[in-house]
């Protein structure tokens, strides 16, 4: 799949905020049946799993995994993959930027002991699932924002770049010309990264990095970098991270919601399906108009995907091999 169509997002259509990456993230595709979509991966460690089309970074975290690396550097030099390419307009330099011109980066990182960092609507720095590290590790703090998070990152040797490159720039003016703050329906390939990783100690953590919806409302922050709503680990239960409305997620705190039903015994693939349900119940009719996708992990290395309307790729390194799959999907239709 080259380019994929995304729907568009009726309920924030009114603010001219277009789908950017996750949001209408899941396809249409009638030759990609259903019963195709499901994989798991049993008891397979260490492990990988992130969500879209990303085998260069989950190639990454494999490779820091078998080098003896943590499942925290894992997740996190996985991440900056994307977050360096400019050919993934929702993630890092090349983000397509905020209705202003302007590209904000939020990102989260948790690590095996349950310890997290963010960073929120932060301009000018590319690797900031590194600075949410540094959050996590260098500050008394878990989340910083805007213009602080940015003065830290400079204290910490981050480098000052200009994110907006050409063709961002030139997506946005035509976004400008065209919709008069009305959405447009957006083609991408690449999407926000939600990354988990179990290490050959058996430990796991997770990170999300992402440039939220592009030519959203200046300030805005989604699900991703928000503990428990884009991204959640419990090193006893696993894992879960979230694509898609981040708006929806943060409403049920989806990635906390499906390690709480790991807990009470779910598999990953019934505890991301029991979220789904719970986000589609509470919105009613309004379900239509938006696309969530949850990628989950247990502890034992099974893992479990699951979206909205039509399947969302995912990729998977397990057992020496790198993949990509189509999740399994709730279609009332
Ligand atoms: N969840 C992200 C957000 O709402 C978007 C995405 O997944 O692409 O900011």
């Amino acid at each position: 799949m080259k380019r994929r169509k995304f729907l568009q997002n009726a309920s924030l259509s009114t603010l001219g905020i277009v789908a950017a990456s996750g949001v209408a993230a899941c396809k249409s595709d009638k030759d990609s049946p259903k019963k195709d979509s499901k994989v798991l991966v049993n008891a397979a460690k260490p492990l990988v799993i992130a969500t879209w089309r990303v085998p260069n970074a989950t190639a990454k975290a494999w490779e820091v995994l078998q080098n003896g690396g943590s499942s925290l550097d894992a997740v996190e030099q996985g991440c900056m993959v994307e977050e360096a390419d400019v050919k993934n307009s929702s993630v890092g330099k090349g983000g397509l930027p905020d209705r202003d011109g302007n590209v904000t980066l939020d990102a989260c990182i948790m690590d095996k002991n349950g310890d997290y960092g963010a960073v929120m609507c932060v301009q000018n720095i590319t690797h900031v699932i590194s600075l949410a590290r540094k959050v996590m590790e260098d500050t008394p703090h878990v989340i910083m924002v805007g213009e602080g998070a940015e003065q830290f990152a400079y204290s910490q040797g981050f480098k000052k770049e200009n994110l907006l490159t050409d063709s961002s720039k030139k997506a946005w003016e035509k976004w400008k010309k065209t919709s008069k703050y009305k959405p447009i329906i957006n083609i991408e390939n690449h999407d926000t990264i939600g990354m988990l990783a179990i290490d050959e100690n058996g430990d796991i953590s997770g990170a999300c990095t992402t440039s939220g919806l592009a030519y959203k409302m200046a300030g805005r922050v989604g699900d991703s970098p928000v503990i428990g709503s884009g991204l959640f680990i419990d090193n006893e239960i696993g894992g879960c991270t979230a694509t898609g409305m981040g708006e929806e997620v943060l409403k049920t705190v989806g990635a906390f919601l499906v390690v709480e039903l790991m807990r009470h015994g779910k598999s990953p693939q019934a505890a991301c399906e029991e979220a789904i349900n719970r986000i589609v119940k509470k919105a009613g009719d309004r379900y239509k108009d938006f696309q969530v996708g949850l990628i989950a992990v247990n502890k034992q290395g099974e893992t479990g995907a699951y979206c909205i309307h039509e399947w969302f790729n995912y990729n998977v390194y397990a057992n020496g091999e790198n993949k990509n799959y189509k999740s399994d999907f709730y279609n009332k239709a």
